[in-house]
C-alpha cells in the first residue's frame, strides 16, 4: 500500500531523515519507535504531502505521490491524519466533526457513514455533544473516527496517546488497536513509548537518526535487537 524508496530530507544543513526505506502492508499497523528528534514525525508529514524529500520517492497504491518529477497535494492523496491534540472543531458536535470530510457526499449517504463511525467508536450516544461536553478518550474517539470517514488509504497516527492521562492510555490502546482492526484501515503510528509500540503494532520500525535501524513484528524486535542502538534504546526506557 504504501513505499518509501530513499527518501532524505534536509532541513538548512541538517540531513533529518537519511535513505529511508520502508513498505507497509495493506491492513497493517506499523509503528515508527524512537527517541526525540530522530524523524518520526518528519516521516510522517513526507507520507502526508506536507513535506517533500529532496530524494527518494513515495508511493501509495502503486502510484507515485513524491518524486522527482510527481508530487500529489495532500488533499488528493487519501491519507488521513490523527494529530496529539485531537484537532476537534469545538463549535460543531460529535457528529458533525465526523462529518466534517464527507461535504462531497449526498446527505443520507453522510448520515449513513457518521452512525456507522460513531457506532465503530462507541459514541453512538454523544453524536450532539459537543468536544468540551466529552472526556479525553471520548475526544480521541472523535478525531478517530473523524479521520476514518472519507476511507483513507493510509491512517496516520502521530503520538495519539500523548495528549491522555497514564490509566486512560493503556484502555485507549486497546480500543484504538480494535477500532484500527476492525476497519482494515493501513495505519502508521508514531511514538516514543515502547510499551504503547507493543499494544498496538503489527509491526515495530526502531527509528535513530533520520534511519530506521530495524523493522519486524514487536516480540522479535524487543528479544532480538540487531544493533547497539536498539538494545540500548529498548533497555533504557523499560
Ligand atoms: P519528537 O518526538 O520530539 O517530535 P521526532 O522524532 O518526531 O521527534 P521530528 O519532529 O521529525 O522528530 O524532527 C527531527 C529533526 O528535524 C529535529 O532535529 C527537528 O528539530 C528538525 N526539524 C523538524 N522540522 C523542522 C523544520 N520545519 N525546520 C527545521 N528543522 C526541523
Amino acid at each position: 500500500v504504501l513505499e518509501l524508496d530513499g527518501v532524505e530530507k534536509h532541513f538548512g544543513t541538517e540531513k533529518v531523515i537519511e535513505g529511508l526505506s520502508l513498505s507497509v502492508h495493506e491492513g497493517e499497523i506499523l509503528t515508527l519507535l524512537g527517541p526525540s528528534g530522530c524523524g518520526k514525525t518528519t516521516t510522517l508529514r513526507l507520507i502526508a504531502g506536507l513535506e517533500r524529500p529532496d530524494r527518494g520517492r513515495v508511493a501509495l497504491n502503486d502510484a507515485t505521490v513524491s518524486g522527482p518529477d510527481d508530487f500529489v497535494v495532500p488533499e488528493d492523496r487519501g491519507v488521513g491524519v490523527v494529530f496529539q491534540e485531537f484537532a476537534l472543531f469545538p463549535h460543531l458536535t460529535a457528529a458533525e466533526n465526523v462529518g466534517f470530510g464527507l461535504e462531497d457526499w449526498d446527505d443520507d449517504a453522510r448520515e449513513a457513514r457518521v452512525d456507522e463511525l460513531l457506532d465503530l467508536v462507541g459514541l453512538e450516544a454523544q453524536g450532539d455533544s459537543y468536544p468540551d461536553e466529552l472526556s479525553g478518550g471520548q475526544q480521541q474517539r472523535v478525531a478517530l473516527a473523524r479521520s476514518l470517514a472519507p476511507e483513507p488509504a493510509v491512517l496516520l497516527l502521530d503520538e495519539p496517546f500523548s495528549n491522555l492521562d497514564v490509566d486512560l492510555r493503556v484502555q485507549m490502546r486497546e480500543e484504538v488497536r480494535r477500532i484500527l482492526k476492525e476497519t482494515g484501515v493501513t495505519a502508521i503510528s508514531v511514538t516514543h513509548d515502547q510499551e504503547e509500540a507493543m499494544s498496538i503494532s503489527d509491526r515495530v520500525a526502531v527509528m535513530n537518526d533520520g534511519r530506521i535501524e530495524q523493522v519486524g513484528d514487536p516480540e522479535q524486535v524487543f528479544q532480538q535487537p540487531e544493533s547497539r542502538f536498539v538494545a540500548g534504546f529498548l533497555g533504557h526506557a523499560s
